[in-house]
């Protein structure tokens, strides 16, 4: 069966010592959890500080974007190998604020999921519809099309490390969230567009997380959608209590 992940995506929140301690009480809070995945995704400053603190615990260390290149003349990027080399398993790829402010397209997050394979860096890539997309009902064709996108070459054997965020852009920072049947119709359409690809055991094991106004109220109800294999938290992962109380709920 899918182990469940949830991961925080702090954005740009927390300075370094602010970071240590909430990834310190997340650590301590889910020490014990058998059953969920905890990733905790700071700012590319404090991924070292933090990995600092939660090193010989269970929490994953997420980046919240790289780069493609190990190297080079790339004035403000961070690299792969940077990240690695600051203790992080995970990086997340493509977000809508990514897509949106700093203008990633499929392509960019398409050669990044390949880096991070190739990196055994595990890529939790995000993809979702605006609100205007969703009132025309062309929410599974947007979709589709960015999951084709971003897995566009990836081999059948790497689909198990990838995990998909659906990130509605209507529900992110928002408080609307999508309602369990819309994430779970969405969901359920990711997975039978893999099966597709790459056959049902691919199918099968790939992680589909809901992003979008995850609480502590409704993650409840969100998790019990046969399709959805976690969250990806924003607000609510930037504080120990509502974000251990997610993964409790989980667990
Ligand atoms: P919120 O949980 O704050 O809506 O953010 C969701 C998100 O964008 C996670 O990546």
């Amino acid at each position: 069966m899918r182990k469940p992940i949830v991961a925080g995506n702090w954005k740009m929140n927390k300075h370094i010592g602010e970071a240590q301690e909430l990834a310190a009480g997340v650590a301590e809070g889910t020490n014990g959890f058998d059953d969920v995945e905890v990733v905790v995704g700071p700012t590319a400053i404090c991924l070292a500080p933090v990995a600092a603190v939660i090193e010989g615990s269970n929490l994953g260390l997420a980046a919240q974007n790289m780069h493609w290149a190990d190297s080079g003349a790339y004035t403000g990027e961070v690299s792969p190998t940077m990240i690695k080399d600051a203790g992080c398993d995970w990086v997340i790829l493509g977000h809508s604020e990514r897509r949106e402010y700093f203008h990633e397209s499929d392509k960019d997050i398409n050669h990044k999921t390949h880096v991070a394979i190739e990196h055994d860096l595990k890529p939790i890539v995000c993809i979702g519809e605006t609100l205007e997309e969703r009132e025309d009902e062309r929410t599974l064709q947007k979709v589709e099309f960015q999951v084709r996108a971003a897995l566009a070459g990836v081999n059948k054997s790497d689909i198990k490390n990838i995990v998909i965020a659906y990130e509605p852009i209507w529900a992110i920072g928002t408080g609307k969230t999508a309602s369990p049947e819309q994430a779970q119709e969405v969901h359920a359409d990711i997975r039978s567009m893999i099966a597709d690809i790459y056959g049902q055991e691919a199918a099968d094991a790939i992680r589909i997380l809901y992003g979008g106004s995850v609480k502590p109220h409704n993650i409840a109800e969100i998790i019990a959608q046969p399709d959805v294999d976690g969250a990806l938290v924003g607000g609510a992962s930037l504080e120990v209590d509502s974000f251990v109380s997610i993964a409790e709920t989980v667990n």
